[in-house]
């Protein structure tokens, strides 16, 4: 408000000085008679009328011999201007423009306080989320310490106990000669006495003697054997185990037969499937696709977290992914979540996309050879990720509710390239058992 101050005072002087002396009002017509004083021409006119000699100014009261004015146009002007700028209708207006213009500043610093709530808002969702990720890795890396710290106790009691069986056993060896070294040594020093008094004493017979104890051959212990065991690819044996304690683990699926499309071949394994040009006889089975060219895998999940991987190698086309155990196989139906089906999906070598509907285009860099699928049933999620590097290709948020099966289509080859099955891979651990 300081800085409106000067602006009015001098608004205020500046009328004071444009005010007529006699009617103490702005001035109407205004005029400057000889001494330089203005009056408005009405007023000085009144003033002077009836007046015949020589005239006086009101105000500095100096003489003039005839009533002589001019116009002063440039005062009319101010006059006019001081007299606009503080009328009724432009002090509205002037005070309008300023609820307005205040109106404007109030609604823009509203929108700034909103848009800095939501800034704070965000960077509490962010800190949230981060430190929400945090504990979950730290947690799962605290399974891996604990799975790694059990192995090691594991281990080192085991090599404890056998250190401790190959001690015993030489200790009782170590024990057993040094007690017949002192039952020798006693025998020696009867004999001894024995023999010193032989001519003293009648002849008799040989003295009562301890027997020999019998003291096994010095036990024998293979260093070799006993480090060897121990010295083998120590961390790789440890990592195959650990990998059968990960959860979730990869799990190890194979197809079921009974589910695949007559035109789909499985392996006698049941982990290759490959679209063929011939129809296999199988026998009538309701959980049969028979229009689409697909197979499930014989395992299901309805609860927990899963993952596995698939060897799509280098497939022009394919369809992944999950699908409700409630879909529909003899209808030709469009893979989409509304539908029970949560895909990923290969189109002309090197278009990827998310089964969504309508279908996601996905920006994948490099083909990958193999797909990892990850199924959250307790969250709902499904997670596509190129296996090669374990980067995610594409996350459904919304997944499946109750039972579902991994899910899997090698489509209807166009004959131009040879045809490639769809792999379900396994790890070598899933061997090591024990
Ligand atoms: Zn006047
Ligand atoms: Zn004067």
């Amino acid at each position: 408000m300081a800085a409106a101050a000067p602006s009015s005072s001098s608004k205020g002087s500046l009328r004071e000085d444009l005010t007529c002396a006699i009617c103490c009002d702005l001035f109407r017509e205004p005029v400057m008679l000889p001494c330089m004083h203005h009056f408005c021409k009405p007023c000085i006119s009144r003033y002077w009328r009836g007046t015949l000699g020589p005239v006086s100014c009101p105000q500095c009261r100096k003489e003039f011999h005839s009533k002589q004015f001019q116009t002063n146009f440039l005062v009319a002007a101010m006059v006019e201007k001081v007299r606009a700028t503080t009328s009724d209708s432009y002090t509205k207006s002037l005070e309008k423009k300023l609820r307005e213009m205040m109106e404007s500043h109030r609604q823009r610093k509203e929108n700034f306080i909103l848009g800095v709530r939501k800034d704070k808002d965000l960077i509490n969702v962010i800190n949230r989320v981060g430190t929400d990720i945090k504990t979950r890795i730290k947690g799962e890396f605290q399974a891996l310490h604990q799975i790694l710290e059990e192995e090691k106790t594991s281990m080192l009691e085991q090599v404890t106990r056998e250190q401790e069986e190959q001690l015993e056993k030489v200790q009782r060896h170590l024990e057993a000669s040094e007690s017949a070294i002192t039952d020798l040594e006693e025998n020696m020093q009867v004999l001894q006495q024995f023999s010193s008094a032989v001519d003293n004493i009648e002849p008799a017979e040989l003295p009562q003697l301890r027997p020999f104890s019998h003291v096994d051959r010095v036990h024998h212990f293979d260093v070799d054997a006993f480090s060897n065991r121990y010295l083998a690819p120590l961390q790789y044996m440890t990592w195959r185990r650990m990998f059968k304690s990960l959860r979730p683990g990869l799990s190890p699926l194979t197809f079921d037969v009974d589910t695949a499309h007559p035109s789909i071949h499985v392996s006698r394994d049941k982990t290759a499937a490959v679209e063929c040009d011939f129809m296999t006889q199988h026998a009538c089975h309701s959980k049969r696709f028979l229009q689409c060219v697909n197979v499930l895998a014989a395992q299901s999940f309805h609860s927990g977290r899963h993952y596995w991987e698939v060897e799509v190698g280098s497939s022009a086309k394919w369809d992944l992914g999950v699908a409700s155990e409630a879909v529909d196989r003899r209808a030709r139906v469009k893979l989409s979540p509304e539908n029970g089906y949560w895909t990923l999906r290969l189109r002309n070598r090197s278009e990827y996309w998310a089964g969504t509907q309508p279908w996601t285009r996905l920006q994948v860099s490099c083909s990958p050879q193999r797909l990892g699928v990850y199924l959250d049933c307790d969250e709902r999620k499904v997670s596509f990720y190129n296996a090669d590097d374990m980067s995610l290709l594409y996350t459904f948020k919304n997944g499946p509710r109750g039972k579902v099966f991994p899910f899997f289509s090698p489509c209807i080859s166009d004959g131009r390239h040879g045809l490639q099955p769809i792999k379900l891979l396994h790890h070598p651990a899933e061997s090591l058992h024990g």
